[in-house]
């Protein structure tokens, strides 16, 4: 497994390596990495890539001024065993100084799909993201790249990003990968206490027994959980549906504590 922390030599090698006729899949991730990200290469294992490239980087331009850019966990040794572990065959990690050149002044912006949920709560959270995605694309020239279900807005956004801009690749997109008490796997849920962490069952289970939106508001509520937003959209437009039935999607995210989860059922 090689790795490459230079943007230029991870370009190079992705070219190279795209030049001999490997197919390349790329899986973004922001680190402190768990069975969900592991899951994500598994699904690029089984779609046939032959070079994996897994990206390490927490992008400070999707963050907020007042969000967790700072304290988001890092474990870099961690990552690279896990990476390993799985079967990637590159591991990129980027610093923020190479990846945004002083002056860098060019952004993307999708702005459709962005709109709602968490890019209404989340001022610029999607230029970030789309940004930063966009330059991992040019970076790797990946066949495909994989995403997790658990993000589901960024998913849809990413896609409408490919389309929209032609980037030559596919989207994939995995299912969510859960904790045994149906907790959505995230590095976020390492800054819950224990009894936070049992709170927290609550949005996956009002998930899997979604009845109502106000009824899911009323059970994290109960179980003493902040509601940022419950919404039921369309699953590709994401235009609020009023009668929750097949090709929606409902979507949560909460406060648990000081720690904000997200997760999502497609129904
Ligand atoms: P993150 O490191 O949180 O930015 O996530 C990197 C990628 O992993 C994104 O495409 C996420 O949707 C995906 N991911 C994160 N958690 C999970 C999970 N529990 N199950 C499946 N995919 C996930």
């Amino acid at each position: 497994m090689r790795t490459f922390r230079d943007p230029a030599l991870m370009q190079r090698w992705c070219r190279e390596r795209k030049l001999a006729g490997r197919r390349i899949a790329l899986v973004p991730t922001m680190g402190f990495l768990h069975e969900g990200h592991l899951s994500l290469i598994e699904a690029a294992k089984r779609r046939g890539a032959d070079e994996i490239v897994v990206s390490v980087f927490v992008n400070p331009v999707q963050f907020g001024p007042k969000e967790d850019y700072a304290t988001y966990p890092r474990d870099e040794r961690s990552d690279l065993a896990k990476c390993r572990w799985a079967g990637a065959t590159a591991v990129f990690l980027p610093t923020p100084e190479n990846m945004y050149l002083p002056r860098h002044s060019t952004y993307v912006n999708e702005e459709d799909l962005s709109k709602g949920l968490c890019g209404a709560r989340r001022p610029g959270h999607f230029r970030g993201v789309c940004t930063v995605v966009a330059k991992l694309f040019n970076l790797t020239h990946p066949d495909f790249a994989v995403f997790g279900q658990k993000d589901y807005q960024q998913a849809q956004v990413i896609r409408r990003m490919v389309r929209d801009l032609n980037f030559d690749l596919d989207v994939v997109v995995a299912p969510i990968v859960r904790e045994d008490t149906g907790l959505a796997k995230s590095s976020r849920n390492t800054y819950l206490t224990e009894e936070e962490r049992d709170r927290a069952t609550a949005i996956s289970k009002g998930l899997a027994n979604f009845r109502s939106v106000a009824k899911l508001r009323r059970d994290l509520e109960r179980a003493g959980l902040k509601v940022d937003y419950v919404e039921c959209v369309d699953a590709g437009t994401l235009e609020p549906r009023k009668k929750p039935g097949k090709g929606c999607c409902v979507l949560v995210a909460a406060y648990c504590g000081k720690t904000r989860l997200i997760d999502n059922v497609v129904l």
